[in-house]
């Protein structure tokens, strides 16, 4: 088991002529973690990874690999494991010759070549498959070999470009869980880049969600998922219902759309205005809020999705707008049916002021 490297970046930017990669970056990865890239398609994830392996060089900044400034340094000299989408094996080798190459390259001993290949294909399950070619494997098992060669020269870093992007939902979600448990076992730092947020939220020790180039918010997953930082940040994670706060004539706020009341705080910054990010887990039927201060407010439900173990509703407000609520089928028969008068309610503490933006 290797320790993981710290990798910072600082104020890293890349430039494509007029277009901005990557803004201005100031990242901070520690030792071990399970750091995740989130972002939508062009966000400037894999820019970011591409400089961190030295494949493309920054417009401005430093990389730094356990304190060391490695942004001129060559790719093969930052000891750093990659694993791509397209999982990119030698066609021509064998998976034993695929996991050996990085060992080979570095003159490793023929029996050290054959002690951690051994054990990098016995930890991705593959230790029967060493004479395979990468055609007769599964997209699965490829991406397997994939994982076992970049990890064979125990590096300290690992990068992870979506790499089960190409994988159906089945075997994608089984993969999650076997990165999760390799990682535990082979301890080196993992950078991950997915724009998919539930492989994101599963995976990750800590989450940095990145829009136009640059990170929007950082946290673990369930401060990004329950205090979502920015209005970009609360839709990007989950689903959500943003409502707009409106300071009242008198004192206090406002929900334009619910025509209810919000007693929560708001920060100081948003004196015009503000908007509340709530969940639609979190908006309930009013009799099943509990005690304590709530928000309420009474709806019409416009349309139910059943999802198996879920209802999923929409529902009309005074204001005009529609919310969206779950609810766990009860199997009472008592889901609600278009056109249903429904009394709502949040807790105030489910209710997320973002600044205006
Ligand atoms: P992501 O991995 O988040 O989808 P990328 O890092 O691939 O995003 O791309 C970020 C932005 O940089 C995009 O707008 C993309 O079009 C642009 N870009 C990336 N590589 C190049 C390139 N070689 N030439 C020009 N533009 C590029
Ligand atoms: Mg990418």
């Amino acid at each position: 088991m290797t320790r993981g490297a710290v990798v910072e970046f600082r104020n890293v930017s890349r430039h494509y002529g007029a277009v901005v990669a990557v803004a201005g970056c100031d990242l901070r990865v520690e030792a071990g973690e399970f750091f995740t890239l989130l972002g939508p398609s062009g966000s400037g994830k894999t820019t970011l990874l591409n400089m961190l392996a030295g494949f493309i060089e920054p417009s401005g900044g430093a990389i730094l690999i356990d304190g060391v400034d490695v942004t001129s340094i060559p790719t093969e000299k930052r000891n750093i494991g990659m694993v791509f989408q397209n999982y990119s094996l030698f066609p021509h080798m064998n998976v034993g010759q695929n996991v050996a190459f990085p060992l080979k390259m570095r003159r490793a001993e023929k029996a050290t070549v054959r002690k951690r290949v051994d054990a990098a294909l016995e930890l991705v399950g593959l230790g029967a498959f060493r004479d395979r070619m990468p055609n007769q494997l599964s997209g699965g098992q490829r991406q397997r070999v994939a994982i076992a060669r970049a990890i064979v020269f125990e590096p300290k870093v690992l990068l992870m470009d979506e790499p089960l992007g190409a994988l159906d939902l089945k075997l994608r979600e089984r993969m999650q869980m076997e990165i999760r448990q390799y990682r535990d076992q082979i301890g080196c730092t993992v950078i991950y880049v997915t724009h998919d947020q539930g492989e994101a939220l599963t995976l990750s020790d800590r989450i940095v969600i990145m829009n136009e180039g640059r990170p929007v918010q950082i946290g673990d997953p369930e401060a990004i998922y329950d205090r979502p930082a920015t209005r970009f940040a609360a839709e990007f994670i989950g689903e959500t219902n943003i409502l707009s706060l409106l300071p009242k004539p008198d004192a206090g706020w406002w929900i334009e759309e619910l025509g209810a009341p919000f007693a929560g705080s708001v920060p100081a910054a948003s004196g015009r205005g503000a908007l509340l990010s709530v969940r639609p887990e979190k908006i309930m039927r009013a009799d099943a809020v509990g005690a304590g201060p709530a928000v309420r407010f009474d709806a019409v439900v416009a349309e139910i999705v059943f999802s198996g173990d879920i209802h999923r509703y929409t529902a009309r407000c005074a204001g005009g707008k529609t919310v969206s609520f779950k609810e766990h089928r009860t199997g009472r028969g008592d889901a609600l049916k278009p056109g249903d008068k429904v009394a709502l309610a949040f807790r105030l503490e489910a209710a997320v002021p973002l600044p205006e933006s």
